[in-house]
């Protein structure tokens, strides 16, 4: 299914209605899925580097096809080519904040983030989507963040700043994903309301060895500290990445080290014992 990723299946004139009539497949599939309720949120837990404590959860999309999880990254570019990702991120979204409530409601104080699409930043009412849910009792003010990368941001700033904006209001917070990754325009961070700033895994993943990747995450590191942002290291696997990521200072980390992302039910005993050493 790889060659199903974006992009791919434009290149291979040969190929190109097999591509296409797969693509069509998938897509059926898809549409299918939403309707069956074949998607499931995992969540991995963010925690502090100092001490394991859970301060947050990254809630990542699966799909639960024959018996078989598939990863996002078999499905998710197509949804955006497709538009299905507009009814496919409200239900992340609807989702997420309910699981946010309840966790909420059992006494544990963390946030839960959300991947957002370049797309639903256009295409969809988020203002009022976020709304209907504080109306619905289904959403805790500042404790639910949108991930946006530097793609989407890149475009009409203008008006990215006034839904961001909008969005701030009603409190959502902002992470800048795979940060270092994209066309940074370091502006940005000023004039949008982000909240925090998450290293992309592929600094973290040389943390130890390499010394560029080392000096790219303690520059990105000073920064966010001078702009008071959160900084959250994704893709610690390892004891030493950790190490070397806490001589830089205080921050959040996410990666396996902590925990892979699990199903709802599983965090939820990860949130009874609070820390993970
Ligand atoms: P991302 O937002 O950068 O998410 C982090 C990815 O890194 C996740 O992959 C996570 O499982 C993986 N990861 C976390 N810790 C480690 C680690 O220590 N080592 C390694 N090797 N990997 C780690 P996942 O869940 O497969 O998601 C892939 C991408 O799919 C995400 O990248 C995100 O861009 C997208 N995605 C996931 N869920 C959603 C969603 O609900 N909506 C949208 N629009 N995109 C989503
Ligand atoms: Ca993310
Ligand atoms: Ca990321
Ligand atoms: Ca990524």
């Amino acid at each position: 299914a790889k060659s199903l990723g974006r992009n791919n299946y434009q290149f291979f004139a040969p190929e190109l209605d097999i591509q296409a009539h797969r693509r069509m497949s998938l897509e059926l599939q898809l549409r299918r899925a939403l309707e069956k309720g074949e998607f499931e949120l995992f969540y991995q837990p963010l925690v502090t580097i100092d001490d394991g404590a859970i301060v947050g959860a990254e809630a990542l999309i699966r799909w639960r096809h024959d018996e078989v999880v598939v990863s996002p990254n078999e499905f998710i570019p197509l949804a955006e080519d497709t538009g299905l990702i507009l009814p496919l991120g409200e239900w992340v979204i609807r989702t997420a904040a309910a699981q946010a409530s309840r966790w909420r409601h059992e006494g544990h104080e963390l946030s839960v983030s959300v991947n957002l699409s370049p797309r639903q930043f256009v295409g969809q009412d988020l203002v009022t989507l976020l709304c209907s849910l504080i109306d619905a009792g289904e959403f805790e003010p500042g404790r639910l963040y949108f991930e946006v990368t530097e793609s989407m941001v890149m475009g009409d700033l203008a008006q990215t700043q006034k839904i961001m904006g909008a969005l701030r209001d009603l409190g959502i917070k902002f992470y800048l994903d795979d940060f270092g990754t994209g066309y940074s325009s370091l502006s940005y961070l000023k004039r949008l309301p982000i909240d925090g700033v998450k290293i992309d895994r592929a600094f973290i993943k040389d943390i130890v060895h390499d010394q560029d990747s080392r000096e790219i995450s303690s520059a990105i590191v000073s920064l966010a500290n001078t702009l008071h942002l959160a900084i959250v290291a994704e893709g610690v696997e390892t004891p030493l990445q950790r190490e070397t990521l806490l001589n830089m200072g205080p921050m959040i980390i996410q990666g396996y080290l902590a925990s892979r992302p699990v199903p709802a039910s599983q965090f939820g005993l990860l949130l009874e014992s609070g820390r993970i050493d």
